[in-house]
Parts: C-alpha cells; structure tokens; sequence
C-alpha cells in the first residue's frame, strides 16, 4: 500500500502572485527538516503539498510530527494513495482504516472529489463508501455531528487519496518569507518563546546570546544552546553569536550608579545585537520583555532601552501573562530546559534597588563614565559563532 503525506497549507492561500514563492519557501523548510530521515519527492497541487517518501523504511509517523512543526502548514496527514476507482477505493479503505474503525463507535464519510471527471459526485461517494464500510464493520455507526472517526476520500488529479487522522499544522507562514530578526536569548522561559512566535510570523533567526565567565558557566551556555536546539525545530537553522560580556558588566559595576545597572546593561545588549544584525543582515530585534515582569520591564525602562535602538525591537511576549508564555513554551518543549536553575549574565550583579521608572537623560549622563565604543567593540571582536540546527549535537544534554 503506497502513502504519503499531505500538507494543507493555511494563510499562505491568500497570498495571491506571491503564493508561490510562499510555497516554494515551504517546501524548502519541510525538505530542511526531513532530510535526515530519508528521501522524499515534494509536489503541489490545488492548495495541497505532496511529500512522497522514495524509500519503503522511511519512519512517516516521525516525517509527520517533524513536518507539523513546519509553518505555513494549517493542517496534515498520512494518506493512502488509491487508483481512482470505487471499488478500488472501498477495499483500501477498509484495509488502511481497520485499525481506526475497530476502535471506534461511530464515524462519517467526507468525499472532496477536485477531479470532477470521476463519475461519483461526492453525497454519493459518502454514501456509498459509509454503506460499505457499515457492512465490513457492524459495531459501527453513523454520526455526522461527532464521529470518532472521520474517513476523508479525496479525489485529485493524479489519484485518491484515503486518510482518517488529519493533523492540525504548526500554522503561521514559512520562515523566510519575512526577512530576518535577531533573537537576544537567556536561559529563561520568555525569550524562546519569542523567537518561536516571530519565526512563526516568517522570521528567519539569528541568536545572540550574552554569556559572562566566570560568574556564568558553561553549562549555562549549553543550555541556552540546547533552547535554541528546540526553537530550530520550527525555526530551521539559527546562525548563533556568543558574546562575552563580563568585562562589560565589571564597567557598569565599577562607574555607574548602581541603581542604573541592569538599563545600562541592557542598552549595551541592544547595541551589540544591532552590530550583529549589520552584519547578518538582520532587520529588527526580537526580545522576550513582557510589560511589568521585571524592573528593567516597566514601560519607562523599556523606552530607556528602545533609545539606543535604530532597528524595530518586536516583543511578541509584550502582553502576556507569565501563564500564558509557560503554556506555550510547554507546548513547543522549551520549557523543562528553561526552567534548569542556570545562572544567567542578568542575574551577576543585579542592583539592590533598581530605579523603575529611569528618565533617559540620567542614565545617558551616567553612561558618560563608560567607554562604549570600546566595549561594543571588544564585545563583538570576541564572539563565538556557533550554526544551530535540530541535529546539532551537544557534548551534554539537559532534562
Ligand atoms: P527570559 O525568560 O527570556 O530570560 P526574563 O523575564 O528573565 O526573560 P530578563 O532577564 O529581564 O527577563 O531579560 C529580558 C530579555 O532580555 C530577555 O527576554 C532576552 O530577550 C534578553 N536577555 C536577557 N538576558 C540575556 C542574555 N544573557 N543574552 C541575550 N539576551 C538576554
Ligand atoms: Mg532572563
């Protein structure tokens, strides 16, 4: 019996002259992440992607759940591809589907026939095909509204196609199709989740992540990295930049006042990403601050922080409640890894009393003890590059 899968894709339908390219995107993310398993030959049709495997042994149900975290895919699933004819059809569905129809009380048919060649129109598909079906399972029964089972025959171009177990897709459109963002990562929950939420706008990453040894380990730095690991499963691969900056961190220590530390830090955070977005080509920043969570995050600090920026920073998380971006970091398994208790550069020399409402000319006046241009460029001529992908391997692997 021959399968394949089959890709609906969702917003990208309306894309009008673009939905092509759109397409095409798609298709090179899905062969990005199937490659590992096997050979597949793509196709398209009508709205639907093909991904047919050329090898008997290639693990569909693992092609499946990779391909589900593809975005630009609104819905998928494994199919039977049938000759078309009905009797043809009514055979194979009984010996693809037995393992979903002896489980269940009820099912229904829905027929899709595009090919309006075939002779049965689809109220007579449905009924006929659930006729038979009845007879081959009489434990069943018929519900239109609720069925455990929904048997879907669609019949296309080149055959029918017989599936029971249609997927909801990882939705959003594919990455790539909006140009690139550079993701400031820490260890936490919020700023992964950020980056799955601009990628799944189209957004292809990069990461830079601040790392501050001694007073951060390297384990910290793994299991950032192992967060980015998980992020490129739907983002594809992120081009990622380690950048240490204790040396920074000691300046702000030793010049300014310390109620301004962690603002000042972060203004240099941003200036050193948007030297890597230069040289990336990336065109905004993408941070994971959530209005009010911290005192670096009341809305006067954040304007403090957007001062030194001249590239768009997008806060997906901006105003979400913490529960809120835990049940998402859960649901694309980041948050376990997040929650290891890792140091993070934020939290080496964190103020007693941070001001949380900082007026820009204070802090602009205290930056005046730093040497920044020196400091961004120490920063940036000691990165780290490291090209994260979902097959990346790593010396440990947390949780
Ligand atoms: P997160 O859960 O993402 O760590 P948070 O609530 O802990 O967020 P902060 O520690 O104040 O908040 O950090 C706010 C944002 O600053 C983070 O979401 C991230 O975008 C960025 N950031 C913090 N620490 C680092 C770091 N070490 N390297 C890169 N970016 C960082
Ligand atoms: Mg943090």
């Amino acid at each position: 019996m021959k399968e394949l899968i089959l890709m609906k894709s969702g917003e990208i339908a309306l894309k009008g002259l673009n939905r092509g390219s759109f397409e095409d995107l798609l298709i090179k993310n899905a062969k990005y992440r199937l490659r590992s398993l096997g050979k597949f030959r793509f196709f398209k049709a009508q709205s639907t992607l093909y991904a047919e495997p050329q090898d008997e042994n290639i693990d569909l149900d693992e092609a499946v759940e990779r391909l589900s975290q593809v975005f630009g895919i609104a819905a998928l699933c494994r199919a039977c591809v049938v000759e078309k004819d009905f009797d043809h059809i009514c055979s194979q569905a009984k010996e693809y589907l037995a393992q979903d129809l002896l489980c269940a009380n009820t099912f229904k048919v829905e027929a899709k026939r595009s090919d309006k060649s075939f002779p049965m129109k689809s109220p007579d598909i449905c009924r006929e095909l659930g006729g038979f079906l009845l007879e081959q399972f009489p434990h069943l029964q018929v519900d239109v509204h609720e069925p455990d089972v929904t048997v879907t025959v669609e019949i296309r171009d080149f055959a029918a196609y017989i599936h029971a177990r249609q997927l909801p897709g990882a939705g959003g459109i594919p990455v790539g199709s909006s140009g690139k963002g550079a993701l400031l990562i820490s260890g936490g929950i919020d700023s992964p989740v950020a980056g799955y939420m601009m990628a799944k706008r189209g957004m292809q990453l990069c990461a830079v992540h601040f790392v501050s040894p001694p007073y951060t380990s390297d384990r910290a730095k793994l299991k950032v990295l192992q967060l980015l690991k998980q992020v490129s499963r739907y983002a594809m691969g992120i081009e990622t930049f380690i950048v240490p900056f204790t040396h920074v961190q000691e300046e702000i220590r030793d010049h300014c006042p310390e109620e301004f530390f962690t603002i000042i830090m972060r203004r240099l955070m941003m200036q050193v990403a948007q030297a890597i977005c230069e040289q990336t080509g990336a065109l905004a920043l993408i941070t994971g601050e959530s209005v009010g969570q911290v005192a670096s995050q009341t809305v006067q600090a954040i304007a403090c922080t957007d001062a030194v920026c001249q590239v768009p920073v997008f806060r997906p998380v901006i105003g979400m409640d913490k529960r809120e971006i835990v049940a998402v970091a859960n649901r694309i398994g980041t948050f376990e890894t997040s929650i290891l208790p890792y140091e993070d550069c934020c939290t080496v020399f964190t103020p007693r009393h941070p001001r949380t409402r900082p007026k820009l000319a204070e802090i602009q006046q205290a930056e005046q003890a730093l040497d920044i241009p020196g400091l961004l460029q120490e920063c940036l001529a000691n990165v780290e590059k490291i090209w994260v992908t979902p097959g990346l391997e790593l010396e440990t692997e947390f949780a």
